[in-house]
């Protein structure tokens, strides 16, 4: 089966003068089916006249001129033509009207793997196409290749299609008829059935002569097929004075066909001989091969049947070799489509994978910005911990400190404990001692203290025992060393200090604690105090042999009296 070329831009145009050439164009290609002649005139006019036309015009005309190519069998031109406008007009209802007429032409001259993939873009394309023509016309064709194909209900759903989408300007026959033309192809197609019904009503005799005589022709070969013979005749017999009025040789080659087909079935013999021959004759003359397998096999077999051996083989010979060629056909359709489904599926399947690996690539990279994501916050929790446990950890060292400082002091009277006292003083000695300084060691016992307790209360001691330790403060130097060495007993090691210097703080010292009057609860007492002293330049600067030289001095000053300063075994006191 070869793809009918589209007549749907069959339009009742009134002649246009070329002053207006985008209406004379549209015009002569609505010729090209209606008046030939005229078309090929208005034609040669347009391309005489194409220098002065715009770049569109001249897209159309080279459509018009690609038509003519198509009409005239020079289908490389045409394909030439055609595929430029495709590629280069950039006019998209000019290039779909081209791929349309591709189409066709792929099937007709049965280039069907091209057909097929035409066919497929183009369906792909369906959507797109909005323009009302070139839609209808396309899904006209869509439905002619899907039938040679085999495809028979992709064909029935396309013409359907078609039939749903018919222009204003366009018929309702050429779908309805495309449909008959499938059903009868996929052996679907039933004397009564209601879509054969349907395209004669749409192709009436009067409007559509051609159209209606080929409808009724596929009735008639349905009953010579059908087991109903004389149906077939007698329809063929009715149809008789249209087939010839149409001229149409399709129309008459096949109404031939199928009453020799009848005769035959009916035993007619010499008469099936008769109708079979003359098809021969009339396909032989023109480019008809495909009506000749019918007539061959009705000769075969009206042979056979008289006995004559020779012809009947001869005629099966002919019959099965277009038998052959017209499988081998619609085998070589298939096989197209079939490979062509395939590539697209390939094809399809590749933008998938390719469409999976972007996905694939898509979902690493969001994972490895989350990575990162989750790597920075990380780091910034890492380096929070880190801030957290230095902060901790300075906390630490501080309170460690503080402990140790207050681990260092008398909880009363916040100089040195008696510990840390004797410590510092020891390592004091023994630096002075490298560098040959000189110090004085004071121990300062507080007279009576019991009696003030026991007077006035505790209270009352530990506010003297801070007064007194407040008083000797304003006597020493930030580099002097202060501590409680136990209950009212204080020591002061003063550094780089003569013996002179030492003697006159220890008085300082005396004088004021003596001058203060303590007072707690509105009570006011005083103490006195007596204070040793021991000096490195006798006793040496080991701390032992100091305080006990210091010791020795203050128990000097209580025998002597108390409220004294008493220094080593020299009596320097001043009292
Ligand atoms: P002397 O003149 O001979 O030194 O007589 P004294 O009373 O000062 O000597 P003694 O050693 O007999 O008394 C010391 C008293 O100091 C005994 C004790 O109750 C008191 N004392 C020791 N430590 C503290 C303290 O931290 N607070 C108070 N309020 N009293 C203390
Ligand atoms: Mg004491
Ligand atoms: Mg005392």
């Amino acid at each position: 089966m070869a793809f009918a070329g589209c007549l749907c831009w069959k339009m009742a145009y009134a002649v246009v003068a070329i002053a207006t050439p985008d209406a004379f164009i549209e015009q002569t290609q609505v010729l090209a089916t209606v008046d030939h002649p005229r078309f090929l005139r208005q034609l040669a006019l347009l391309n005489q006249e194409a220098p002065g036309l715009t770049p569109d015009q001249r897209w159309h005309l080279r459509y018009s001129n690609a038509w003519e190519a198509m009409y005239e069998g020079d289908y490389a031109k045409s394909e030439a033509l055609f595929q430029d406008i495709i590629r280069h007009s950039g006019n998209s209802r000019l290039a779909d009207r081209a791929s349309s007429m591709l189409l066709s032409q792929y099937g007709l001259t049965r280039r069907y793997t091209e057909a097929f993939e035409l066919a497929d873009r183009l369906a792909t394309r369906l959507p797109q196409i909005t323009d009302a023509q070139v839609r209808f016309a396309l899904l006209l064709n869509l439905s002619q290749a899907m039938g040679s194909a085999g495809q028979i209900d992709l064909a029935v759903h396309y013409a359907h299609m078609a039939m749903a989408a018919v222009p204003v300007d366009g018929h309702l026959c050429y779908p309805v008829s495309e449909l008959v033309d499938v059903l009868f192809n996929g052996h679907r197609l039933q004397p009564d059935s209601r879509e054969l019904q349907q395209a004669l009503a749409a192709c009436p005799a009067a409007s559509e002569p051609v159209y209606h005589t080929d409808l009724m022709l596929t009735l008639a070969d349905l009953y010579a097929h059908g087991g109903q013979p004389r149906e077939a005749l007698a329809l063929l017999d009715r149809l008789q004075s249209s087939v010839e009025a149409n001229g149409y040789v399709p129309n008459k080659l096949s109404a031939l066909g199928d009453r020799a087909w009848a005769l035959a079935e009916l035993g007619e013999n010499d008469a099936a001989r008769q109708a079979a021959l003359a098809v021969v004759a009339q396909a032989r003359s023109g480019d008809f091969g495909e009506f000749l397998k019918e007539p061959y096999e009705v000769l075969y077999r009206v042979e056979k049947k008289l006995g004559n051996t020779a012809a009947a083989l001869d005629y099966h010979e002919k019959f099965a070799a277009l038998d052959k060629a017209y499988l081998d056909d619609i085998h070589a359709r298939a096989l197209a489509y079939e490979a062509v489904q395939q590539h697209v599926l390939a094809q399809k399947l590749d933008t998938e994978r390719l469409g999976e690996q972007n996905a694939g690539l898509r979902a690493q990279q969001k994972l490895d910005a989350k990575t990162a994501e989750a790597n920075r916050l990380y780091l910034v929790l890492l380096l929070m911990a880190l801030g957290l446990a230095a902060l901790l950890m300075l906390r630490l060292k501080h309170s460690q400190l503080r402990f140790k400082r207050l681990s260092h002091l008398d909880g009363l009277t916040a100089i040195y404990n008696r510990q840390h006292f004797m410590d510092e003083a020891g390592r004091l000695l023994h630096q002075l001692e490298r560098r040959k300084g000189m110090a004085c060691l004071a121990i300062i016992d507080l007279d009576h203290f019991k009696r003030i307790n026991d007077s006035h209360g505790h209270a009352m001691g530990d506010e003297v025992l801070c007064r007194v330790v407040g008083a000797c403060k304003q006597h020493l130097r930030p580099v002097d060393l202060f501590g409680r060495l136990g209950g009212e007993e204080f020591g002061i090691l003063l550094t780089d200090c003569s013996r002179e210097q030492g003697m006159a703080i220890a008085e300082r010292m005396r004088a004021t604690i003596e001058a203060t009057a303590v007072e707690l609860d509105g009570v006011v007492v005083t103490v006195s105090t007596s204070i040793g002293l021991a000096f490195t330049d006798v006793a040496g600067h080991d701390l032992r042999r100091l305080c006990s030289e210091a010791d020795a001095a203050l128990y000097g000053a209580k025998r002597g009296g108390r409220n004294r300063v008493m220094a080593g075994v020299e009596d320097l006191a001043v009292a």
